[in-house]
């Protein structure tokens, strides 16, 4: 069994707190790695070096800094087959999905070769009689990153790509359930040009997060993962004084219209509820078709679909429609849930509770479920699951549909299926949801666009990517010079315009 390190100082350095986590292979269930758990002192450390390390970064000039995103881009390309290897074999999801995570990171890495013009400050030449103003974006110093099992490679590129292109020092601390390829892509950083120090990864569990919400040389915490852990880094972030971004948990609705192309529906439906098992923060759990024609036609054509889903390990290639879920604790959590649909009255018309694969009876799989006549009261509906279960709630009006989504907690993701423009712009700009698709079912922005939820799905006011990490991982600092200085107009005691 392999003994995972932290990445401090660019090299692979051994825990020392004496705590580790045993890290799944969940095709099989059995432990393939341990990972050290950081201690405070072990956090703090890493912490001290990357400020040291951030002086000089912060002053490289952004057209460096952004070479070194343009070089590992290139690196990212040359090691994708390992990456998602590595990632598959942690996570559990297809090669075709852990390659898509490494590229949705990727496109990221790429946008952020735009610094230089990114970081341009703003200038007013003669705001006065020989004054000029303008702007300057600089680094924070050091920022850290809390990251979630189910994108191990995009969601740690999301945020170290735009922090560290900024000028800024970059903590991360990965998901302790998929650790190897946050640590490969340190090393490819690393091997990209980027200087020792300025990227550390502290692996961990609750202490090394406290740790990073207590230290004080920490100036920014971008999180990402479930709803109560990003309320409580968020909270207690924001009273140490630092700028935080947590994004959370999710329930996407998507709403399908009596005109919708209901074949297309249903397969939109199979891809965004089922892919990687469920456990996207932007899957659909919940299908509301309108009227009850529609639901009977979509409820039709989804049980032979959902049926026909191939479940398996990683390593059976294109046969493989899902794989297994993280651990066995989702997998116990994800039963427990779809009993608790069957207990309140939902009627479950795929059932995947007794799913079993021959030679990996101890991975973490779970069979597809549908379930029809889910009520808003129940828990299958109220929580977020992050399984491979889709909840239909049948209504009868699109306002009724509407206030469905609107009124659930989360605000993560929706989409609406029709063929009528009328519908699907009042159904854009009334919803209070961050990300809405039109007949796209995973509405992703893509990098130069940002992403992110509303209600309870985001806490703060920025979102990740595009424009808003910029904003985010820098400080804006306004200049007013005068020169020649020698230009005199006496003493004044007022507050006064500059002409
Ligand atoms: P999680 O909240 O369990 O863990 C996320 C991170 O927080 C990990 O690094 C973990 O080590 C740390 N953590 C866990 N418990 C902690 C505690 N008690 N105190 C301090 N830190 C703690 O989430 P997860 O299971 O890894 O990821 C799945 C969740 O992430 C889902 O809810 C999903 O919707 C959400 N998610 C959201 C987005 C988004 O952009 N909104 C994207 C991906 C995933």
């Amino acid at each position: 069994m392999q003994d995972l390190t932290h990445w401090i100082n660019g090299a692979h350095v051994k825990g020392t707190s004496g705590r580790f986590a045993d890290v799944f292979n969940p095709a099989t269930g059995e432990v393939q790695a341990r990972v050290p758990l950081a201690s405070k002192d072990e956090l703090d450390h890493a912490v001290a070096a990357a400020s040291r390390a951030q002086v000089t970064w912060g002053a490289t000039n952004p057209q460096r800094r952004a070479r070194v995103m343009m070089e590992f881009v290139r690196l990212l390309n040359r090691d994708m087959d390992k990456l998602a290897q590595a990632l598959s074999r942690e996570h559990g999801k297809t090669l075709p999905d852990a390659r898509g995570d490494i590229q949705r990171g990727l496109e990221v890495i790429e946008y952020c070769i735009g610094a230089p013009q990114m970081l341009k400050g703003e200038f007013t030449d003669s705001a006065g009689p020989g004054i000029d103003m303008y702007s300057l974006r600089q680094p924070l110093g050091v920022a850290a990153g809390i990251t979630p099992f189910n994108f191990p490679a995009m969601i740690p590129m999301w945020k170290m790509g735009p922090a560290l292109v900024c000028g800024n020092a970059f903590i991360l601390k990965p998901s302790e359930r998929d650790p190897s390829v946050p640590l490969m892509l340190a090393e490819l950083m690393q091997e990209a040009g980027l200087p020792d120090g300025v990227l550390q990864v502290v692996n961990g569990d609750k202490d090394a997060v406290d740790a990073i919400l207590d230290n004080p040389a920490i100036a920014a915490i971008g999180f990402v993962g479930s709803t109560p852990i990003a309320e409580y880094i968020y909270g207690r972030g924001c009273s140490n004084g630092k700028r935080v971004q947590c994004f959370g948990g999710a329930k996407n609705h998507m709403i399908i219209m009596p005109d919708a192309d209901l074949d297309q529906a249903a397969d939109a439906l199979v891809g965004a509820g089922y892919g990687a098992a469920g456990e996207r923060c932007m899957a659909i759990s919940v299908a509301v078709p309108v009227g009850e024609a529609t639901a009977d036609a979509l409820i039709e054509r989804l049980i032979p679909r959902i049926e026909k889903l191939k479940v398996g390990p990683y390593t059976a290639g294109n046969d493989v429609d899902y794989g297994p879920v993280v651990t066995a604790a989702a997998k116990a959590n994800i039963l427990r849930l779809v009993d608790s649909g069957v207990a309140q009255g939902a009627k479950l018309v795929v059932d995947g509770r007794n799913f079993r694969l021959q030679g990996y009876e101890n991975g973490f799989f779970v069979g597809p479920h549908l379930f029809d006549h889910v009520t808003r009261d129940m828990d299958i509906y109220r929580k977020e699951i992050f399984g491979p279960v889709l909840s239909t709630v049948r209504a009868s009006t699109y306002e009724e549909a509407l206030a469905c989504a609107m009124d659930h907690e989360y605000g993560n993701g929706t989409a609406i299926f029709t063929r009528d423009g009328d519908t699907a712009r009042d159904f854009a700009n009334r919803i209070n949801v961050g990300m809405i698709g039109i007949n796209v079912p995973i509405p992703v922005p893509l990098a130069y666009h940002t992403f992110g939820g509303w209600k309870k799905s985001a806490f703060g006011d920025l979102n990740q990517h595009g424009p808003d990490a910029f904003r985010f991982y820098t400080r804006t600092k306004t200049v007013t010079s005068r020169w020649p200085s020698g230009i005199k107009e006496g003493a004044s005691l007022n507050f006064r315009p500059m002409d």
